[in-house]
């Protein structure tokens, strides 16, 4: 199997994508992918859908993209996950994460953003000026939030290139608060019907939430098979990564077709004792910030040190899916935006002060999975979740989890460093396992 970009050529060339740079870019890093996770022993058959989605991921998606564009449905970028894309793929449209997590294009950014920001950002803006990401070419507008002071400020600056709607998410979750978030959730909605030229009515609303909670319900069964067996692991920790990346980019009823193929496969591997793992491998959670693809380095580091992660607290990962819209009893578009906001205002983002549900969360899933430690990782000069991580750590003190605290870019420079890190880890996990296990405790 090949990247399949070179077959799109004329159409990423119509809208203004840099064929050759990008051609390049996405061939390296099929080859890339290949050497990572299709090499893989004993991996679920329903990786395969993935690994044709992969290299599709920059043709065939894109092309359907942009048919959508073509019928006048909507294509909205976002990096973030508090877009309400039910309005989106209720309207027929198309909402999809923005490649952010790349190495490749933080130079080219360093043009227009400081050195000293989050690389998220960079990469996101890098992937623009360069024109090398069919997903940002293909969207109406990128919709921005003011989550943190460099996006914020980015906007701003990647509004010059292309199209930016920017939404004011609060930074507390006061009754206030809550009121202007709804108010901004309508405000997404009418400039997409203000892009298509048409109102939105009540039953695409509520078509597109029904759409959106089965990817996520798909999504949270194989959260579940990962996780909650202690003695088998179905799916290996990059695998469980790379479905969340791509639930960002995918079809979402394709998608959900297609997880939960996999989710019944995995099902059948648990009953059947299946497991990716030898018994005894310590099993860690990873909380932080979102793993954009292609950044896989820290999955990478630990399953070649012999250990295995089996969820992670990020918004690409369980933030992302743990909460469904509530439908019930929503039958005005009044009801519809309440209840979005109402879904939205559960995400626990480190940009709102207090954020306590989010240690209350991490503490009630590390111990419903019974795992073994956690990795906290954090991307560089994202203050928000670095200065959180005194207060998670505190609280998995508190509790006798073991925490490896971890902060990191997107360069390969430090992967050396890491794997170090995460062995010595893994080391005095399994010693703890073994002790554990002569007192007759685990
Ligand atoms: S960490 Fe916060 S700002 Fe970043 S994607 Fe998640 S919700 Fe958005
Ligand atoms: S990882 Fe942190 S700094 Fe980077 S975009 Fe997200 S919230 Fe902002």
């Amino acid at each position: 199997m090949e990247s399949q970009v070179d077959n799109y050529k004329d159409l990423l060339s119509s809208i203004g994508v840099d064929v050759e740079k990008h051609s390049k870019m996405m061939k390296a890093g099929f080859q890339g992918y290949k050497e990572q996770f299709m090499s893989q022993e004993n991996r679920p058959k329903g990786m395969e859908y993935f690994d044709w989605f992969m290299s599709e991921i920059q043709g065939e998606r894109v092309a359907e993209i942009n048919r959508l564009r073509e019928q006048k449905k909507p294509a909205v970028g976002t990096f973030c996950i508090f877009v309400p894309e039910e309005i989106v793929v209720g309207a027929g449209g198309a909402c999809y994460g923005l490649c952010g997590g790349s190495q490749a294009t933080i130079a080219d950014a360093e043009s227009e953003l400081p050195r000293n920001i989050c690389p998220l950002i960079k990469s996101a803006h890098g992937f623009k000026l360069q024109r090398t990401c069919g997903y940002t070419q293909s969207s109406d507008f990128i919709y921005g939030e003011t989550t943190c002071e460099a996006k914020k400020k980015t906007w701003e600056i990647l509004d010059t290139h292309h199209p930016v709607h920017v939404m004011n998410i609060p930074h507390m979750k006061r009754e206030k608060d809550l009121k202007l978030w709804k108010e901004e959730i309508v405000d997404f909605k009418e400039h997409i019907e203000s892009v298509i030229e048409r109102k939105i009515s009540v039953d695409e609303i509520k078509k597109g939430i029904h759409i959106i909670n089965a990817k996520r319900n798909a999504m949270q069964r194989i959260d579940a098979l990962r996780g909650l067996n202690p003695d088998v692991v179905p799916i290996s920790g990059r695998d469980g990564l790379l479905i969340s990346q791509m639930s960002f980019l995918d079809d979402p009823t394709r998608f959900t077709q297609k997880v939960n193929e996999l989710a019944d496969e995995l099902e059948k591997r648990v009953a059947d004792g299946v497991s990716v793992v030898e018994k005894d491998t310590p099993r860690l959670m990873v909380l932080g910030t979102p793993f954009a693809p292609p950044n896989w380095k820290l999955h990478i580091s630990v399953e070649e040190s012999k250990g295995i992660i089996i969820n992670e607290e990020s918004c690409i990962g369980h933030r992302y899916y743990k909460d469904n819209v509530d439908l019930d009893e929503s039958d005005d578009e009044d009801s519809l935006m309440t209840k979005l906001m109402e879904r939205y205002s559960e995400v626990d983002c480190a940009c709102f002060t207090p954020n306590t549900p989010r240690i209350d969360k991490i503490l009630e899933m590390y111990k419903e999975r019974k795992a073994d430690g956690v990795i906290y990782y954090t991307l560089s000069f994202c203050h928000t979740y670095n200065v959180e991580a005194h207060l998670v750590t505190t609280a998995l003190e508190k509790e006798g989890i073991p925490c490896l605290v971890i902060e990191s870019d997107y360069s390969t420079e430090d992967v050396g460093q890491i794997k170090t890190r995460v062995e010595a880890f893994l080391e005095s996990l399994t010693f703890k396992k073994k002790a554990q296990k002569f007192k007759g405790l685990k």
